[in-house]
C-alpha cells in the first residue's frame, strides 16, 4: 500500500477500493506460487507488475456489469440480450419523469390520490377497446368495455389471473398446451402455486372441443389456451379453434383465458409472418382474459399485460397479489411512450417493428457497405441470404428473408472468431453456422455499423 503507484490509486480510488482490490491480486499470485505454476524470474516480473495489475483489478471491479451489446444475431427478441430495446421517446420520458417528483399516483387536477395504472390504462383503451369494438361481429357486441393492468411479467399475469379466477377450483387445459418457457417458468407449476387444479385434456397431438366439454364439471373455473411459444406440433395433429372454445365457454359460463405469450399489437402479416394470433384477434373472437408480455412483441419494457372483460380484471386489481406484482414509474414511462407509438401510428418509433419491417435489400445495401470497409488480408466476406427470427416466443417456425455478411479469418476458427467479436468493445453477438460466422444487420442499429466494422477490422490471426 505504500508504493509509490498503489498510492496514487488510492488517491483516485480511494483507500478501501485499492485493499480489497490488492487483497484479491495477492490472492491470486499465492495460489500460482502453491500450485508450482510461477519460476523464480516470473514471480519478480508479477512483483514487478503489482501496480497495474492492482489497477487492472479496480478497473474490472468498479466497471458496471450490466452493458450495451451489439446483437448481430438476427433474433430480434432475444432474451439473452434483453429482448426489445427501448425506442427514444420512452428513455426521455423515463428520464424527465424519474428523474422528478411525478404524478405517478396522484390526480393533479382534483389534488387526491391517483392509480398508477390510470397512464396507461387509458392507452390501452384506445387501441384494444376502439379497434375490437370497431370491427366487432353483431352476436358478441353485448360485452362490457375491455381493461387492461400491468403487472411485473407475463409469468407473474398468468400467476395473477390464474390465482384471481381459478384458486381452489379447476381449470381445463390441452395436453399438447402445456408448455416450459426458458428461465422455468412451467405451466404445471405455475398452476399449483396459484392454488388451481390443473385439468389435462386430450393428447399430446390431437385435443377435441369435446375433450372440454366432457372435462367440465361444477368445479370447473376457467378454460385456458396457451400459445405454443417455442414449439410446434406437426403430423397427425388437431386443437381446437378459439371460436369452438369461445362458444362453449360461453354455453357453460366459464371464463376462457389465453396466455398468449409474445402478444402483438400490430398485424404480423404487414411483416409477412401469418397464423400468429394478436392480442386483438383473440379479444375480437370473444376470448375473455388474454395475457402477453410488454418486452416481446409489443416491443416495450418488461412487463406482463392482463387485457379483457372489465369485471375480472377488476377482480385480479383487488386480489392482494395484484400489489406484489404491480412495476416501477420506470416501466410505466416505458410503456405508456411505446403504447402512444401505436395510437400514433407511428410504428417506426418502436424499433424492434422497425427491425421486422426491413426489407432484405435494405439490409443487402448496408452488408455491403460494411463489407467494403473492411480491408484486412486474412478476412474473407461474403454476403449471402440468410433468415432472421422474431424471437420471444413468437411464431417460432416463421422467418424473416434476411441478406448476412458470412465471415471466416484464415487461421481462426469460427468459434475463436466469435470470441474475439465478443471480446471487442462494444461486444458484437454473431451466430456462428457451418464454420462460418454470420452478421445479421437487422438486430444491428444502422449507426453501429462502423463499430461491426472496427471489431473486425481489429481481428488478427
Ligand atoms: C414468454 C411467455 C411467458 C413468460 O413471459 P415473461 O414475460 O417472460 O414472464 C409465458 N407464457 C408464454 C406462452 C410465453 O410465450
Amino acid at each position: 500500500m505504500r508504493t509509490a503507484d498503489v498510492l496514487s490509486l488510492s488517491a483516485s480510488y480511494g483507500h478501501d477500493c485499492v485493499v480489497d482490490a490488492a487483497r484479491s491480486v495477492l490472492a491470486r499470485l499465492r495460489q500460482e506460487i502453491t500450485s508450482g505454476l510461477l519460476d523464480e524470474n516470473s514471480l519478480q516480473l508479477a512483483l514487478s507488475g503489482m501496480g497495474l495489475a492492482i489497477e487492472n483489478e479496480l478497473r474490472h471491479a468498479l466497471s458496471y456489469s450490466l452493458r450495451p451489446v451489439i446483437n448481430a444475431t438476427g433474433v430480434i427478441l432475444h432474451t439473452n440480450l434483453g429482448r426489445a430495446p427501448l425506442g427514444d421517446a420512452a428513455i426521455e420520458h423515463i428520464r424527465e419523469t424519474t428523474a422528478n417528483y411525478s404524478n405517478l399516483e396522484f390526480d393533479i387536477t382534483a389534488g387526491v390520490r391517483g392509480k398508477r395504472d390510470a397512464h396507461v390504462s387509458r392507452l390501452f383503451e384506445k387501441r384494444l377497446s376502439n379497434e375490437v369494438f370497431s370491427t366487432q361481429s353483431q352476436t358478441n357486441n353485448t360485452r362490457a368495455e375491455i381493461a387492461t393492468i400491468v403487472v411485473n411479467n407475463n409469468a407473474a399475469a398468468v400467476l395473477l389471473a390464474l390465482n384471481t379466477l381459478a384458486d381452489g377450483g379447476e381449470v381445463i387445459v390441452s395436453r399438447g398446451e402445456l408448455v416450459e418457457i426458458g428461465g422455468s417458468f412451467r405451466i404445471p407449476d405455475v398452476m399449483t402455486k396459484s392454488g388451481a387444479i390443473l385439468r389435462e385434456v386430450g393428447t399430446t397431438n390431437r385435443t377435441r372441443i369435446s375433450d372440454y366439454e366432457h372435462a367440465i364439471t361444477e368445479r370447473t373455473r376457467l378454460l385456458l389456451r396457451v400459445h405454443r411459444s417455442n414449439f410446434e406440433i406437426t403430423g397427425f395433429t388437431e386443437q381446437s379453434s378459439i371460436a369452438e372454445l369461445v362458444a362453449l365457454a360461453r354455453e357453460r359460463g366459464i371464463p376462457l383465458m389465453e396466455d398468449l405469450g409474445s402478444g402483438a399489437l400490430f398485424d404480423l402479416r404487414s411483416v409477412g409472418i401469418s397464423g400468429e394470433p394478436g392480442v386483438l384477434d383473440s379479444l375480437r373472437n370473444g376470448v375473455d382474459i388474454v395475457t402477453y408480455s410488454g418486452d416481446k412483441l409489443l416491443g416495450g419494457p418488461q412487463a406482463g399485460l392482463i387485457s379483457g372483460r372489465t369485471d375480472l380484471v377488476g377482480r385480479m386489481r383487488s386480489n392482494s397479489l395484484f400489489r406484489a406484482l404491480r412495476v416501477d414509474k420506470l416501466v410505466y414511462a416505458a410503456l405508456e411512450a411505446t403504447l402512444l407509438a401505436y395510437v400514433r401510428s407511428d410504428h417506426d418509433a418502436i424499433p424492434t417493428l422497425r427491425m421486422m419491417r426491413l426489407t432484405k435489400e435494405a439490409i443487402g445495401k448496408r452488408a455491403e457497405a460494411l463489407a467494403e470497409r473492411i480491408v484486412a488480408p486474412k478476412v474473407k466476406v461474403e454476403i449471402v441470404d440468410g433468415e432472421s427470427v422474431l424471437g420471444g416466443g413468437a411464431a417460432p417456425s416463421s422467418s424473416l428473408p434476411t441478406r448476412v455478411l458470412a465471415i471466416t479469418v484464415e487461421g481462426l476458427s469460427a468459434d475463436e472468431l466469435s470470441a474475439r467479436m465478443r471480446a471487442s468493445d462494444p461486444p458484437v453477438i454473431a451466430r456462428v453456422e457451418e464454420g462460418r460466422v454470420l452478421l445479421d444487420l437487422r438486430t444491428v442499429f444502422p449507426e453501429q455499423d462502423a463499430a461491426v466494422a472496427a471489431a473486425l477490422a481489429g481481428i488478427v490471426p
